[in-house]
């Protein structure tokens, strides 16, 4: 029998609905209403982090995050060539330049070892992106962040809940982001958060969010800001979805746990690391490298897959391949091979919270299937 399986079925359980009747009951529904200040105050706890700054969604918290650290003009910010594009545009429209790395071919995540050779006298920050479930490897990179002098951008948006040798992911950077998308750990619909501890980059978060308004005189402004407020409606989602985050996270480990049995030693399949010596995946998504001994590429295997109902996201697609960064003459000439391939051969699997043990099996059995076709 053929199942249909999404790539991601949010799940609300817990206080979802009661607090959103809240925001219709006592008429609190734009980012004055007091849900925003109870989610910040959450994720900063949860983070270990002084500061959090609700926004809009993850790719402008990025951009705040950039623009409020007030790098000089034309800085080197480091950060790896395989992510989402978010990374690398806002470090653009801070007026800097992105210098690109290479991924760990096992980890998926920067190569860590790769960085310090990258660093100039132009270096001023590192942007550590966190993928699909496992950590950048932090404590080599806080090193030579510590050396060189430079500030951290920590992109922690798949890894809400994660660690890194105990230490919670979205508390080792000058500022760290979050996104809180449908497939995110937690999620308000669209949204983004900042953390910090700096009270200085605070209120200058806080001033970027919403249009750089002065407390002096309303409608005057010394500096252009945007209007990147998040609503007390989508906060609401926020807090009831952060009550649950340990439940949350023990699914994700589940589910993962359960590919990981039913498609351990399954030919042509590079499996996500269950570990490594800094941190336990936490499977974000589940994702799945092809080998030399599938033939055709990932864009092939999914077509297939979703032919059996299975739903899937191809992985990122490198930075230094990005046509809009050829196009203003970024990269040219850059060769990244792990973040290559895995732009080519990788993809991920249905992983939402919602998945039933049923739709794993279901899920496994049809890669395994397609694997058969494809050998
Ligand atoms: C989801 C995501 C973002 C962007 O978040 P949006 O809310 O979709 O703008 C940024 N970085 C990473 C690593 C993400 O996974």
């Amino acid at each position: 029998m053929m199942l249909n399986v999404p790539v991601n079925e949010p799940l609300f359980s817990g206080n979802e609905k009661k607090y959103l009747n809240e925001c219709i009951d006592t008429g609190w529904i734009s980012s004055e209403g007091p849900f925003v200040g109870r989610f910040e105050t959450g994720m900063a706890d949860l983070c270990g982090r002084k500061h959090g700054i609700a926004v809009c969604n993850g790719s402008v918290a990025l951009d705040v995050a950039l623009q409020a650290l007030e790098l000089p003009p034309n800085s080197e910010v480091i950060m790896p060539s395989f992510t989402i594009i978010s990374c690398a545009s806002a470090i653009i429209r801070a007026g800097c330049t992105p210098v690109l790395i290479d991924s760990d071919a096992l980890t998926w995540n920067m190569d860590v070892s790769q960085v310090e050779s990258k660093v100039t006298s132009k270096t001023k920050a590192i942007m550590a992106v966190h993928l699909y479930g496992l950590p950048v490897e932090m404590q080599p990179l806080m090193e030579i962040a510590a050396k060189y002098d430079l500030k951290v951008i920590e992109d922690a948006a798949e890894e809400i809940g994660q660690k890194c040798d105990g230490i919670p992911c979205g508390s080792f950077g000058n500022v760290s982001c979050f996104s809180f998308y449908p497939n995110k750990h937690v999620t308000t619909g669209e949204g983004g958060m900042i953390l910090c501890d700096d009270n200085e980059l605070y209120e200058k978060c806080r001033s970027l969010r919403n249009l750089c308004f002065i407390p002096e005189r309303r409608f005057v402004h010394r500096e252009l800001g945007y209007n990147f407020r998040i609503s007390n409606i989508q906060a609401a989602l926020g807090v009831a979805q952060l009550e649950k985050i340990e439940a949350t996270l023990r699914k994700k480990r589940y589910i993962g746990a359960r590919y990981q049995e039913l498609l351990n030693g399954v030919k042509g399949l590079q499996l996500p690391l269950p570990k490594t010596v800094y941190a336990e995946n936490l499977y974000w998504v589940f994702g799945i490298l092809l080998d030399e001994c599938i033939s055709g590429d990932a864009k092939e295997f999914e077509k297939r897959l979703q032919a059996r109902g299975v739903g899937t996201r191809p992985f990122f697609w490198p930075m230094h391949e990005q046509p809009v960064f050829q196009k203003q003459g970024l990269f040219s000439g850059e060769h990244y091979p792990v973040a290559e391939n895995l732009a080519r051969k990788g993809f991920y699997i249905p992983s939402g919270l919602a998945l039933t043990d049923e739709q794993i099996e279901y899920v496994a059995a049809q890669v395994k299937a397609v694997v058969e076709e494809l050998s």
